[in-house]
Parts: structure tokens; sequence; C-alpha cells
């Protein structure tokens, strides 16, 4: 790796340091160096927050056709067969990798064990340490990414565009808010791995760093985004003043929790899918007037809390909210993006030289609905695939312009993501997605001589909001994550949404 005090050169450039960028980082680094970047800590990721698990057709009564099966399901009609078939064909291999890396995954008796999740016809989710699985998973994959000699880390550096020359993308620009600079980084081949765009909504599990970029920076580059108004929302997250809103896993739902009014009564079937549930609790909100609902757990027998949801039950204990006694406020919120950058099985974008992984690209794998638990699963299986495709990639010359007009939207992070909720949220309508188009178009770009991180982050929120909202308003149906009010029917006939920059 060759770096000034300017620029870097490097082979590969991956940039998101979550499961799937580490995953990639490690096959990469047996072909060239290798330069992982993450906008925050290392450890500021979806992927560390992933308390659910990760799902693989490992276990003795279970086969990768009934893990397809499920999934395609769980998609709607929306899937791309092939990629789900890759998913599940190749997922017992990478976790069977994971362990032999030192993943620790639960065992009883020294057999790893296969939980079940709702829309999973077979045991097949594999957790750590209760509820902390992602956590587990990045750990093993950061320890043997960093004892690989070839492997870079750089912490804080935001990629604010990415870097083009002749049509192809030759690597990335950093910002470097201490001293206001943005660094070029060429390489051979870069990987999108940046994960989701939660933070783009009021109200969301996923972590800061969720701001859309990946999405955003491709989709200037010109690569084509695929069926990004698939948003999954999810039901229960805590609604806590001054309390992050920390997810409370359907697995509470799936162990017998129930959901309450302020009143007490139970007014939903708490086993019906995250969309039903979601629409469910938004509708009593509404009616009741109150800001949130409860998940109750009191009734759960002495120890179940603490033993099989140490992470939960310790986070809002932390909060003051003790749920062996209180139930917890909660409310729905932005939780997984199905859609994102288009590519194929190999993980490559419509953008020569551009690779994307994870949350942000669009495989086809879960259609307009995730099933849960195949997230993780598929940041490691097509982290791998971009990986070996990136390889094949011949040396480029190191060059490529850093755009130079600055301009960001004159607007506050709350009010647009206050925009996005209201009106491109759990159910949209036409009225309300022209408004969030109009609002979003004409916001004024105002020049800024020193910008800031969340300046760049605002303008990718931006950008993904009028994403969204524009596929949210050509989708006359509902399908999967997405509901509208004024079309609540399923169309004969599945179709992708595609977006991309006109020339
Ligand atoms: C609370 C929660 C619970 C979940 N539970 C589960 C579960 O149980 N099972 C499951 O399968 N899935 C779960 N998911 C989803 C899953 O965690 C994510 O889809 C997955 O971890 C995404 O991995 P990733 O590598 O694509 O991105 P992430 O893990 O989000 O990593 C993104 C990386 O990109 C970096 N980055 C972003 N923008 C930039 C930029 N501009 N410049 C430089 N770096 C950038 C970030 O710093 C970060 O390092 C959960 C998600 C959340 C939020």
């Amino acid at each position: 790796m060759r770096a000034t005090s300017d620029s870097i050169v490097c082979d590969y450039l991956v940039i998101g340091a979550g499961v799937a960028g580490l995953r990639a980082a490690i096959s990469l680094a047996a072909h060239g160096q290798v330069l992982v970047l993450a906008k925050d800590t290392l450890h500021e990721s979806a992927s560390e927050y992933a308390q659910g698990g990760i799902a693989a057709a490992l276990s003795d009564d279970d086969e990768v056709t009934l893990h397809e099966q499920d999934t395609l399901q769980a998609g709607d009609g929306l899937c791309d067969p092939e990629a789900v078939r890759t998913l599940v064909a190749e997922g017992p291999h990478v976790i069977e990798e994971l362990l032999e890396w030192g993943a620790e995954f639960d065992r009883e008796g020294g057999e790893l064990v296969f939980g079940r999740e709702g829309a999973h016809s077979r045991n097949r989710i594999l957790h750590a340490h209760g509820d902390s699985t992602g956590k587990e998973i990045s750990r093993t994959l950061y320890r043997k990414a960093a004892s690989l000699a070839n492997v870079r880390f750089l912490s804080f550096a935001a990629v604010t565009d990415l870097l083009m020359a002749d049509g192809e993308v030759r690597g990335a620009v950093a910002f470097d808010e201490r001293y206001q600079k943005r660094h070029p980084i060429y390489a051979r081949a870069t990987l999108l791995a940046t994960g989701g765009l939660g933070r783009v909504y009021k109200e969301t599990t996923n972590p800061n760093v969720a701001t859309g970029d990946g999405v955003a920076m491709s989709w200037r580059a010109g690569a084509v985004i695929r069926d990004i108004e698939f948003v999954q929302f999810h039901p229960t997250a805590l609604h806590l003043d001054g309390a992050p809103r920390f997810l409370l896993s359907e697995a509470l739902r799936g162990d017998g929790a129930f959901l309450r009014n302020a009143a007490g009564e139970r007014f939903t079937d708490e086993l019906a899918s995250r969309d039903v549930v979601s629409r469910a609790i938004v509708r009593e909100i509404s009616r009741t007037g109150s800001p949130h609902m409860f998940l109750d757990m009191t009734h759960f027998g002495p120890g179940v809390m603490e033993h099989h949801f140490p992470r939960i039950y310790q986070t809002c204990l932390h909060y003051g909210l003790d749920l062996t006694r209180q139930p917890a406020p909660v409310h729905p919120a932005a939780h997984y993006a199905m859609g994102g950058v288009h590519t194929d099985l190999n993980g490559l974008t419509t953008v020569p030289r551009l690779f994307a992984a994870g949350e942000v690209a669009c495989t086809g794998v879960h259609g307009a609905n995730r099933l849960a638990s195949n997230s993780l699963l598929e940041g490691v299986v097509f982290g791998a695939r971009a990986a070996a495709a990136m390889t094949a990639l011949k040396h480029c010359e190191a060059k490529g312009e850093i755009p130079r007009t600055e301009v960001f939207p004159a607007m506050t992070e709350s009010h647009l993501r206050s925009i996005t909720w209201e009106h491109c949220g759990i159910s949209r309508n036409e009225e309300g997605l022209h408004t969030a188009v109009s609002v979003l178009r004409s916001v004024p770009l105002e020049r800024r001589d020193e910008a800031t991180r969340v300046d760049y982050e605002l303008r990718s929120m931006r950008r993904v909001g009028l994403l969204i909202a524009q596929a949210a308003l050509d989708r006359r149906e509902s399908r999967g994550g997405h509901y509208r009010s004024d079309y609540p029917e399923k169309a004969a006939t599945a179709v992708h949404s595609r977006l991309a920059r006109s020339a």
C-alpha cells in the first residue's frame, strides 16, 4: 500500500467494517493490499447490534431446499430465485468457516443449538451468547482479518464520493473531519459494504452510521438502485425518552410476550408477520392517542429474561426498566432495507469495478421482504463472493477526479427524518408520497466552506429519501414491506423497481 499525506493507493478498497466488508477483506488479503474503511469506530455497525441470529440449513432435520422455500415465501414474489439458491446453498459452508475461525455459537452438550423463528419452517437459527450473535460474528471476522498482514483498517474515514475515471470506479474519496480534508484512495476494485439506511427515518433501530451513503454515492456514479421502496419496519423498538431505539427481538413475542395498549388490553395477534404487527400498533396508537404501545413479559417464568435475553434485559435495566416487573413501551421503527445497489451474484454493480455486498446491496435474496436472520448470512456469503470476483480484475491506473462542487441540503436532519417517517413509512399513499418528493426536491442546496460529516450524511439521506419516495410512488400495489393504503392489493405481476441517474 502506498500512502502520501494526500492520497493512498491500494489493490482493494473495502468501504465498511461490518460482516460483509470484513468477510470480503479476509478473502481479498491473499491477492493484494486491502484497505478497510469505517465511518466511525470499527465497531459501530448494524452487524454489532444484530441480536436475533444467523440462519443456515445445518441441522439434521433441515434441508437447503426448505430454507430456499421459506426465503422465497417471505420475499412475496420478488426474490431472484438464483440468488436465493446461492444464499441457502453456501450458507452451511460459511457457518463452518466461522466456526473454524473461532465463532462461539451457543451449544448444549457440545452440540450446536438451532433455534426457531417466525416464518422459518425448521429450527435453523444459530445464536451466540443468547442475543449477541452479530457481535460474535463481527468479533470473529475482525480477529481473522486483523491477523492478515495485507489488511489495514482506517476508522473515522467517511467516504463521500466514488472516484471515477474512464467510466469506471477507481476508488473513493474519504473525508477527514479533523483536518477538513478529503483524500483520494485509489484501488483496482472497490467494495461498498456500507450497510443500511434506517437513519433516513425518524424511528429506527439502526446505528447512526446507517445513513444510506453507499446507495447515494453509487447513484451519483450512475449505478442502478433496485427495489429501494422495500423497507422492513420492526414492530417493537424500545420507545423510552433518552434511550436509543433498541430492538426488542421478536423472539420475545415468539416466547409469549403480549402487546397491550395503555389500558392493558391486547389488540393484535402477536405472532403475525412484522408488517401486520407494525401496522396494528400504528393503528392502535392513532386510535388511542398514546405515544406508544407496551410489550409485556412480566408473566415469563423466573430467570427467563435474565438468561434467554441477557442483552435486552440488561440494556432495559440500564435505562431504569425492569422487564420482569414492567412492560416495555414500544413503537415500530425502520429496521432493514431489502433494496439497494443492484448487483449480480458476484456482487458486481452496473458500474465497472464497483462491487456491493451486505445490506447496501440488492442481490435479490430478500425480494419484497426479508426472512429474519437471513441478512447476516447474506453479508457473509456475498461478501466472500464479491471478493472472489474482485480478485479477477486486472490492475488499473491510479487516477480519478475528486468531485469539486460541494453543495448540501439546507434542512435539519430531524426535519428530513420526520418527512420520510410520515410519508414514506409503514403506510404510504399517493398524496403523502407526492408531498415527500416535492419537499425533498425543493430543499435549497447551499455551498459550505467547512463541511462536516453530518453535512455529507444529510446529502446522502436526502437522496435516499427521494429514491424511496419516487419508487414507492411508482409502485401502485402493496407487497412485502411496501404498503399503500390507496392500493392495498398485490399486483398480478411482480416487477422490480430500477432507478438510475439520467446522464
Ligand atoms: C438492531 C438490529 C438487529 C438486527 N438483528 C439481526 C439478526 O438477528 N439477524 C440478521 O440476520 N440480521 C439482523 N439485523 C440486520 C443485520 O445486522 C444487518 O443487515 C447486517 O449486519 C449488515 O451488515 P453490513 O456488513 O452490510 O453493514 P453494517 O454492519 O451496518 O456495517 C456498515 C459499515 O459501513 C461503514 N460505513 C457506512 N457508511 C460509510 C461511509 N460513508 N464511509 C465509510 N464507511 C461507512 C460503517 O462505519 C460500518 O463499518 C439487525 C439489524 C439491527 C439494526
